[in-house]
């Protein structure tokens, strides 16, 4: 039989694969701990936080998906990439990030590198000569994350998994923004893949989680012992909830991705709107990267309003199937406006050296049809084109 689709990974996890009552979807496992079947003779699972079948069934899928060779499914994203930083680098290791990565890998890797147990690096990655010169330093580990938070910037993962090996770097890839189903970053050259299972392959805003995934098994050995040592391990409901969420990733990026672009037109004849940030538009500087290296162009997108503050709130107010509400990748649509909200600890200064407007706006285009979430939109502009 040929590779299996990533949809269909996602589906059939653990169908069928109950022993004591062959239920057709596999049962949760709550239990904190498990019996020795003899005296000295340790079982696979004894203690939850060191393993658990429910957990286990998720890091298999995500494994899978990702095409690595083992997972730790971790309490939350910002956990997962604790838990990277905490196996992988030590006082004289440095780490080069991304300077417009997730806030809170901002915060992580910073406070971190100042308590002195590692270095941290920030650049601009789209820039090559910054990019060369932090690798040319010669760090233990290169962060990427493609497409970024909020532009939607897109960085060549393969070019730089080269230049990385070339000085010995390992390369981990934050895959938030658009799943394994819309990118594979371990086929594309990386050691490492990192998600905020929060986010789309949960997809229904009701789990916060994340995960590691190692592309060799050393690495995932090492990572699983980490895991357990550090605590960083996922709960068994937790774990449940996303594999539920997880069966439908296929079909839910899919009408997330045709939802996008129906909005995308409707905001390209809108006069209220300025610049938009997506790498599906042909201007984008990303545009033929992600064309090579994604399967799709996702569904997280910005735009520039062209307008005052005064008719953004208006606008942003009158939304009636936009949430104002920050995170993404949810069955539900939601605005964000980043200024006041995800990079608020940002200093005007540094939003504006990020090209972050005042206007910006980011949308996470949700599952609804499509026709009311343009009808939505353009309703709310109307409104905000007779605020003076
Ligand atoms: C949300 C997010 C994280 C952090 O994940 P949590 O689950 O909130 O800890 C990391 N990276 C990206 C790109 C994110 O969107």
């Amino acid at each position: 039989m040929s590779e299996r689709k990533p949809a269909t990974i996602a589906v059939r996890t653990g169908i069928e694969t109950d022993s004591q009552h062959n239920a057709v979807v596999p049962p949760i496992y709550l239990s904190t701990n498990y019996s020795f079947p003899e005296f000295g003779d340790v079982p696979k699972y004894d203690y939850a936080r060191s393993g658990n079948p429910t957990r286990t069934q998720l890091e298999t899928t995500l494994s899978d998906l990702e095409g690595g060779a083992g997972a730790v499914v971790t309490n939350c994203g910002t956990s997962a990439l604790n838990l990277m930083v905490s196996a992988l680098l030590g006082p004289d290791d440095l780490i080069v990030a991304p300077h417009d990565c997730y806030g809170g890998t901002y915060r992580l890797f910073n406070t971190r590198a100042n308590k002195g147990d590692f270095q941290t690096l920030f650049v601009d990655q789209s820039n090559t000569e910054a990019l060369d010169a932090a690798i040319a330093k010669k760090p233990k580990l290169i962060l990427l994350e493609t497409p970024s938070n909020p532009l939607v910037r897109v960085v060549d993962i393969a070019e730089i998994c080269q230049k990385a090996a070339q000085v010995g770097a390992l390369v981990a890839v934050d895959n938030t923004f658009l799943s394994p189903v819309l990118q594979q970053p371990l086929s594309l050259g990386a050691d490492f893949v990192i998600h905020s299972t929060t986010k789309y392959i949960n997809g229904h805003s009701d789990v916060v989680g994340g995960v590691l995934i190692a592309k060799t098994k050393a690495h995932a050995d090492d990572l699983a012992w980490w895991g357990n040592c550090i605590g960083a391990t996922g709960t068994a409901f937790d774990s449940y909830l996303t594999l539920r969420g997880i069966r439908t990733l296929g079909a839910r990026m899919r009408v997330h991705e045709e939802n996008a672009i129906e909005v995308l037109k409707c905001l390209q004849e809108q006069p209220l709107v300025g610049t938009i940030y997506h790498p599906s538009l042909p201007e984008h500087p990303g545009h033929e990267i992600a064309k090579r290296q994604q399967v799709g162009f996702g569904a997280m997108l910005s735009f520039e309003l062209n307008g005052s503050l005064e008719q953004l709130k208006v606008f942003v107010k009158e939304l009636k199937y936009f949430s104002l509400a920050e995170s993404l990748g949810g069955v539900e649509s939601l605005i964000a406006h980043p200024g006041t909200m995800t990079h608020r600890a940002m200093s005007d200064e540094a939003q504006e050296e990020a090209g972050l407007a005042p206007t910006l706006l980011r949308l996470s285009v949700g599952l609804e049809d499509s026709r009311d979430l343009i009808a939505d939109l353009q309703q709310a502009f109307a409104i905000a084109a007779e605020v003076k």
